[in-house]
């Protein structure tokens, strides 16, 4: 088999096993240089891939390689002296922006997370904003601040990622801390809860464990369809469940789907579940969408033209995290470049992480759309060629197969032509700095999907 095409085979085992971060950084700009005796000779940029490769990756690399070719006896690291087309300023550059979006995000997801109770207090009724989607998983849970482990006990509330869940029922414990002074409240989530509980059985302090559990006026836990296959934890919680329901102690529970979709849940729990009031929670609507952006501009008292808020509601229509995250990511665009926003810089700006409805296309689909529209010939896409009017169409091919199949980088490669990876990178990576600058290619690039989808 051809070195390249040994390479790729690791390579894409790779990126199944590791951030894109890290296979950006240690994977970019390697191949296979040579194989004597068994010996595979991996080129890699510099000395830093070198350790950081031989250290972390030689076994990988090797099986990997063994499964394909079981000759290969090692895996030797030679630095190769081929310069790095990345202009590092850029990459710099992006890296910084990217951490103070993450420190600004992080600033207000931990800021305010209590050490006993985990209720964060940023999770109130008051900043709940209540629309059709949520209505009655809103009314019931003020039902049971007001009647806590009487009218609806367990509380059951599920719904996709990003509809509120988390927000909801940790607002019921802060305001029952806040109605009721004196009751114990505890929010945890089921992976949180099995790792005390895996900690608890280790360090035998199962006593505590348990009396720590069962001592709660109010006990929430969230995104329970985490237990699903495990039984030890499952049985743990059915007797915490158990005991505190027998002494009427509120249960809050969160899903992303109701009980009897949750598969391997012991039928004892799944019945417990049900025995109280279960309540979804949907995608909110536009006019709420609008509303919770609203919300928190004025939180955090920064000034947002309508038409701008308009774009990010219509944009960002299910997971609110990603609502707010594209938020934040206009706000600290806003704040670097120091003056108001148009509309097109936010397109921009958000870009990336608008999501096309996914129908069912295919590979041939996206390389036939660009083919028209450029007006070149499908074949003169895969064929060998530097020509400038192929070249701009068959990196556009590239990073739509990246962004709308999550294709591994060689895989795409091979689609294209038989391809090497790092040109693959190197193309996408260079359509994702033209779509920040170039407004024509956003333009061309959603009518390009227009045809994909609507085809
Ligand atoms: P889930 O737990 O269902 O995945 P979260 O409760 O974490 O979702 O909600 C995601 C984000 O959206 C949180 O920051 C939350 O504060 C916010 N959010 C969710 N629902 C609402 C709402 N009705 N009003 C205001 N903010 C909301
Ligand atoms: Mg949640």
């Amino acid at each position: 088999m051809e070195h390249t095409e040994l390479w790729q085979h690791v390579l894409s085992e790779v990126e199944l096993s590791v951030s894109k971060a890290s296979f950006n950084t240690w994977f970019q700009h390697t191949g296979i240089q040579s194989k004597q005796d068994g010996v595979v000779f991996i080129s890699v940029p510099n000395s830093f891939a070198k350790e950081w490769l031989e250290n972390k990756f030689n076994k990988f690399i090797l099986k990997s390689l063994r499964t394909i070719s079981s000759e290969v006896k090692d895996v030797k690291f030679v630095i190769a002296a081929s310069p790095s087309p990345l202009t590092p300023q850029k990459t710099k550059k992006k890296k910084e922006e990217e951490e103070k979006e993450i420190a600004l995000d992080n600033q207000f997801e931990f800021a305010g997370v209590d050490a006993e109770t985990n209720l964060n207090s940023k999770y109130t009724f008051d900043e709940f904003v209540v629309g059709s989607s949520n209505e009655l998983a809103h009314a019931a849970a003020i039902s049971v601040t007001k009647n806590l482990g009487t009218i609806y006990n367990p509380l059951f509330v599920y719904g996709g990622v990003g509809a509120g869940k988390t927000h909801l029922i940790q607002a019921i414990g802060n305001e029952v801390l806040k109605m009721h002074k004196g009751k114990k409240v505890k929010y945890v989530s089921s992976e949180k809860f099995t790792n005390e509980l895996v900690n608890a059985i280790q360090n035998r302090s199962m006593e505590r464990f348990k009396e720590d559990y069962r001592q709660n006026d109010v006990l929430i836990i969230d995104d329970v369809q985490f237990l699903a296959g495990k039984d030890k934890t499952q049985e743990e919680f059915f007797h915490t469940f158990n005991a505190l329901y027998e002494k009427n102690k509120q249960i809050i529970i969160s899903s992303d789907r109701p009980p009897k979709a949750i598969p391997t849940l012991e039928d004892r729990l799944q019945s417990r579940f049900e025995g109280g009031m279960i309540a979804d929670i949907g995608y909110p609507d536009y006019e709420t969408r609008l509303a919770i952006l609203k919300n928190k501009i004025i939180k955090k008292q920064v000034v947002l033209s309508d038409d701008i808020v308009e774009f990010i509601a219509n944009n960002f229509q299910k997971n609110l995290r990603e609502l707010e995250g594209a938020l934040n990511k206009v706000l600290v665009h806003m704040k670097i470049a120091k003056n108001p926003l148009s509309v097109e810089e936010v397109k921009k700006i958000l870009y990336p992480s608008i999501h096309t409805p996914k129908k069912n296309i295919n590979v041939k689909q996206i390389i036939q759309a660009v083919a028209n529209f450029y007006g070149v010939q499908e074949k003169q896409l895969i064929i060998k060629t530097r020509k400038q009017e192929i070249v701009k169409p068959r990196q556009i091919i590239m990073y739509l197969l990246r962004e709308e199949f999550k294709f591994s980088y060689p895989s795409i490669g091979s689609k294209i032509g038989g391809r090497d990876h790092t040109t693959v990178m190197h193309a996408c990576e260079k359509i994702e700095g033209q779509l920040k600058e170039d407004e024509s290619l956003i333009e061309e690039l959603n009518l390009i999907k227009k045809i994909v989808y609507n085809a």
